[in-house]
């Protein structure tokens, strides 16, 4: 893949937007998406770099969630804040990671992080359901490395 603006069209931004959009209704997690051509160190450790440079360590419960996909090393990670990491098992994001596995496998890119976005949710709503006083506390956009 040339450019990272190849993976999505604008209009594949806007569903993924709707998406994060849709998936905070649920939940007072906030979820974000990180898009770059390639994680250049292990890939764990650069999506909890990312998670930091977007200040998503910042929110009140510390239940951020950061999609992070390294598209030409075929890669992602789902990093989340250390609120959601004390109260959920260990396997608790391996059912959003299969979904996007498959579709990404697939060639759906779009697909794969907008019902990986919903799934996150959904998976987020059991622990940190979304409430009247909910905030958004980071903007619903994908950042681009
Ligand atoms: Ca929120
Ligand atoms: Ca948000």
């Amino acid at each position: 893949m040339s450019k990272i603006e190849d993976f999505l069209s604008p209009e594949e931004e806007q569903e993924i937007i709707e998406a994060i959009r849709l998936a905070e209704k649920n939940t007072s997690g906030e979820i974000r998406v990180h898009i770059e051509k390639t994680s250049n160190t292990d890939v764990f450790n650069r999506a909890m770099e990312v998670f930091h440079n977007l200040k998503m360590d910042n929110t009140k419960l510390q239940n951020g969630v950061l999609i992070y996909v390294a598209v030409d090393d075929k890669t992602f990670v789902i990093y989340g804040d250390k609120g959601i990491n004390d109260v959920v098992s260990k396997d608790f994001w391996d059912s959003t990671k299969n979904i996007m596995q498959s579709h990404f496998k697939s060639g759906h890119f779009k697909k794969g992080l907008i019902e990986g976005i919903l799934k996150a949710g959904e998976q987020l709503e059991n622990y940190f359901p979304w409430q009247h006083t909910d905030v958004d506390e980071l903007p619903n956009n994908i950042s681009k490395g």
